[in-house]
């Protein structure tokens, strides 16, 4: 396959990151507040409208135990028509995506990432995109999960007795390419478990909570670096939300 030296999205033939199951993006406050101004709908209407939701997201590498995050409902309702409805509000996570993989050489099957040899000037623009990015995620991750505790949403599913565990387990070391689409299959039925097992309802009673809480918060200072990350991939990018120009972000 001929190398490309920038990352091009090809949003006609491929939804891959925005609509399968296996792609589960998570989502900070200040995630949830730029998302809020952006669309012009209150942090309650967000969760009303399941934009931003509930998740449970995998925390032991043994695939048993999932700690229950904000993040977004998959296939994303936010994809529309081919492509991000709110591409210049969307979550950190996915500004992330696949910079990391491509800066880092990480194999990956995915077309987008296999065919990209970044030239020197967009390969340094990429990786300080990520840093910047990747900064604020840690920072604002870990206020978040401090939130999640104080707010007292926490809430932890244990998967360890499901069967179907059990037999992932089994086989998921023994590489076959039968074996492959078994762990897949398993690993589907078990994150649809997971979610079924979230306590929607004990969590649904924090969101007003949530709503007033995040209001109270001042991101200035990580919207401004942003802002300013957005403006370092200007021109190195094509085919994904092509009218979209990172240089004219503006604050919300
Ligand atoms: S970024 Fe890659 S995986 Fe996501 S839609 Fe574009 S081509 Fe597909
Ligand atoms: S917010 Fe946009 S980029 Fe992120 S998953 Fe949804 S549609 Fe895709």
């Amino acid at each position: 396959m001929a190398k490309r030296d920038h990352f091009v999205c090809d949003r006609e033939n491929c939804n891959f990151c925005c609509t399968d199951p296996s792609t589960q993006i998570n989502m900070t406050l200040l995630d949830i507040k730029w998302l809020s101004d952006f669309m012009k709908l209150t942090v309650k209407e967000l969760f009303e409208k399941e934009f931003v939701t509930f998740i449970p997201f995998l925390k032991a590498k043994d695939f048993s135990v999932f700690e229950v995050d904000f993040g977004m409902k998959r296939p994303c309702p936010l994809y529309i028509d081919n492509k991000c409805s709110v591409y210049e509000g969307r979550p950190m996570n996915c500004r992330m995506f696949p910079y990391w993989f491509i800066t880092n050489r990480i194999e990956d099957d995915l077309d987008c990432i296999k065919s990209v040899e970044p030239s020197p000037a967009n390969f340094i623009k990429y990786r300080t995109y990520e840093r910047v990015i990747g900064e604020i995620l840690l920072r604002q991750g870990k206020e978040t999960e401090e939130f999640i505790k104080r707010i007292g949403a926490t809430q932890t599913i244990d998967l360890s007795d499901e069967p179907d565990l059990k037999r992932l387990l089994k086989i998921y070391k023994k590489r076959s390419e039968e074996n492959d689409k078994t762990s897949m299959r398993l690993a589907k039925r078990l994150m649809r478990i997971a979610h079924e097992k979230v306590d929607r309802k004990r969590l649904d009673l924090k969101i007003e909570l949530i709503n007033d809480e995040i209001n109270k918060m001042n991101f200035d200072k990580d919207i401004e670096m942003l802002i300013n990350a957005e403006a370092i991939l200007d021109g190195t990018i094509t085919g994904l939300n092509a009218d979209y120009d990172p240089s004219d972000l503006q604050k919300p």
